[in-house]
C-alpha cells in the first residue's frame, strides 16, 4: 500500500494554481509548503501517499471551485471526510485531496426532529449538538469517524436494531456533481439520488449537507461492557446465536476476542490476558434497560465488567483512544456470515490465540431488527438478512509486522469462509483487493442502477476513490 512516488511533478500552470487558491475562502496546501506533511496522512498509518496538494474547503463555493479545477487540470481526486477508510480513499498519489473536515456545522431542528450536518464533520460534532435535545443520529460506534464515508456506506452503530442503519435515516442531502453544479435531493425529490446515497459509496458527487432524521434518545444511556475470560469465549457466543433474534431490539450487541491492554479502566491482574467481551447500549436508564441488558452479564464469570449509566456522548467515545490518528497501522475486512456452527466458533478462538499483534480484535456484530425495515425510498446499502457480521481487526506498530498481521487477518477470514458470504460490509473493506467485484457482490442485483446513477451524475468517474462503481458497468 505504500506509495514509492514520494515527489510527484506535475505541468500545470503556476498562474492556474494561483487564481484556484486566490479564489478559495478556505487554504490550498501544495508538496513542499508548511503544514502539508500533516494535511496529507489519514487515519491508517499504513497509508503513505503524496498528493499534488490539499484544499481545506470551507465553503460549498470551494468544494464547486476544486471538483472543477481537478477536472479542468485532469487531476486524480479524493476526498476526505474523516479520513478514517482503512484502505486510504481519502488521498492519493500526484492528485489533489478535497478536505471537507473545516465544514462541520450541526444544525439541529427540535420540533421538526431533523438535523442538518456539514459533510465534513465527524459523529462527535453530531452527538454534542443532539445530546442537549434528547436526540440522536444513530452513527458509528467511535466519535472521530467521518459522518460523511460512515453514512455513504451504511452505518451501523449501538441503535442499529432499533433505529436502523445511519443511512436509512438519512432524509435528504445537499452535492456537488462532477460537473461542479449542486444537485440536492429528498424523499420527495431526486429519491433516487437519496436511495445511492444511502449506503452506495460516495461514488455520485461531494454531499455537503446531509439531513437526518433524529430519533429520541439519551442524554444519558446505560452501557454494559462486560469482558470474559478468552476461554469462556464459545460459551457467550454460543448464547449470543441461540438467543441473538429474540433479545430485544432495543439491544445491538458488539461482541469481540482481544487482549486486555495495559491501563485505566482494567484492574493490572487482568492486563494481558485475553478476553471475549459483549458492548452494548440501551437508552433506558432505569429498569427497563438494566433487565434487558443483565443477560450480557450471566454467560460465565466475567473478570471485568462497566455496567453503569453515561452521557450517550462519553459512551460513543469509549473505543477512541485504542485507534489513534496515523500512529497505528491497521487492516480490517469483513463478510457477513451464512451460519455461525460450533465449529466456526472454534475456529475463531484458535485465531485468536494466535493474533501476532495484542491490539488486534475478531468482532462480532449482532444485526437484524430495524436494520430489516426501510420506508418507501430504500437503501443500496446491501445485505439485511444475515444476522450478523464478522471483521478482522488487525491493529498493530511496526512497519516490519505489517506481513505478518494482514496474512493472519486473511488467514482468518479463509478459515472461517465456509461460514462466511461473498458480500462484504463496505465500511470494512479491507484494501479493496477485489477491486470492483466487491461493489458487485455487496450490491448484487442493486449494482446496475447505481452505474446508471453514476452514468448521470459522474460519467467520467471523477469520483473514483470509493466503492468502486464503474461507469462502465
Ligand atoms: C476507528 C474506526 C471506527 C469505526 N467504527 C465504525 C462503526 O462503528 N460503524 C461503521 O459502520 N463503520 C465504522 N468504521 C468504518 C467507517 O465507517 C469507514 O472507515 C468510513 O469510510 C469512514 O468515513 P470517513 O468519512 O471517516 O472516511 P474517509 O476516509 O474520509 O472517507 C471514506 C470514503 O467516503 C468518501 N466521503 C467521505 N465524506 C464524503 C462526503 N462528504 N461526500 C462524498 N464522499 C465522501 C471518501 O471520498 C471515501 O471514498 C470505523 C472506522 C474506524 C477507523
Amino acid at each position: 500500500m505504500e506509495s514509492s512516488a514520494k515527489t510527484i511533478e506535475r505541468n500545470i500552470d503556476r498562474e492556474v494554481v494561483n487564481q484556484f487558491r486566490d479564489g478559495l475562502d478556505g487554504a490550498l496546501l501544495l508538496q513542499g509548503e508548511e503544514g502539508y506533511e500533516q494535511a496529507r496522512l489519514v487515519w491508517n498509518g499504513m497509508i503513505d501517499k503524496y498528493p499534488m496538494g490539499v484544499v481545506a474547503c470551507e465553503s460549498v463555493a470551494d468544494v464547486q471551485a476544486a471538483v472543477i479545477f481537478a477536472r479542468n487540470q485532469n487531476l486524480p481526486l479524493a476526498v476526505r471526510g474523516g479520513g478514517h477508510n482503512v484502505a486510504g480513499l481519502a488521498t492519493c498519489d500526484g492528485g489533489l485531496v478535497l478536505d471537507m473536515t473545516p465544514m462541520h456545522e450541526v444544525v439541529v431542528d427540535p420540533e421538526a426532529k431533523t438535523v442538518a450536518v456539514e459533510g465534513g464533520a465527524q459523529w462527535a460534532h453530531a452527538d454534542l449538538a443532539t445530546a442537549e435535545h434528547g436526540l440522536i443520529v444513530p452513527g458509528g460506534v467511535v466519535s472521530d469517524t467521518g459522518v460523511g464515508g460512515l453514512t455513504l456506506s451504511g452505518g451501523i452503530g449501538h441503535f442499529r436494531r432499533k433505529f436502523g442503519m445511519t443511512c436509512d435515516s438519512l432524509i435528504g442531502a445537499e452535492m456537488v456533481a462532477a460537473n461542479g453544479e449542486i444537485v440536492t435531493c429528498d424523499l420527495n425529490h431526486n429519491s433516487d439520488l437519496l436511495w445511492a446515497l444511502r449506503g452506495g459509496g460516495g461514488n455520485f458527487g461531494i454531499v455537503t449537507r446531509f439531513v437526518f432524521r433524529a430519533h429520541e434518545a439519551g442524554p444519558d444511556v446505560r452501557i454494559a461492557a462486560i469482558f470474559y475470560p478468552g476461554e469462556q469465549g464459545k460459551r457467550v457466543l454460543q448464547w449470543l446465536r441461540e438467543a441473538g433474534s429474540d433479545l430485544p431490539e432495543e439491544i445491538s450487541i458488539v461482541s469481540f476476542y482481544g487482549v486486555v491492554p495495559e491501563g485505566e479502566p482494567f484492574p493490572t491482574e487482568i492486563h494481558g490476558r485475553p478476553f471475549y467481551a459483549l458492548l452494548a447500549l440501551h437508552d433506558d436508564t432505569g429498569e427497563v434497560g438494566e433487565q434487558a441488558l443483565q443477560p450480557l452479564r450471566e454467560q460465565g464469570e466475567p473478570m471485568f465488567e462497566i455496567f453503569d449509566v453515561v452521557p450517550y456522548v462519553e459512551a460513543q467515545q469509549f473505543f477512541d483512544e485504542d485507534y489513534p490518528r496515523h500512529e497505528l497501522r491497521y487492516y480490517w475486512k469483513s463478510k457477513f456470515m451464512k451460519a455461525m456452527p460450533d465449529e466456526a466458533l472454534d475456529v475463531m478462538w484458535e485465531q485468536a490465540q494466535k493474533q501476532p499483534s495484542p491490539r488486534s480484535t475478531l468482532d462480532i456484530w449482532q444485526l437484524g431488527g430495524a436494520m430489516r425495515r426501510q420506508d418507501n425510498v430504500g437503501s443500496a446499502a446491501g445485505s439485511r438478512a444475515a444476522e450478523f457480521l464478522f471483521n478482522v481487526e488487525a491493529n498493530w506498530e511496526q512497519a516490519a509486522d505489517d506481513d505478518a498481521n494482514i496474512a493472519w487477518a486473511r488467514e482468518t477470514l479463509d478459515k472461517l469462509k465456509p461460514w462466511l458470504e461473498e458480500q462484504a460490509y463496505l465500511n470494512f473493506p479491507g484494501f479493496i483487493e477485489e477491486g470492483a467485484q466487491q461493489a458487485r457482490d455487496a450490491f448484487g442485483d442493486d449494482y446496475t442502477r447505481l452505474v446508471d446513477l453514476k452514468r448521470r451524475y459522474d460519467p467520467d468517474n471523477l469520483f473514483r476513490f470509493n466503492t468502486n462503481i464503474d461507469p462502465e458497468g
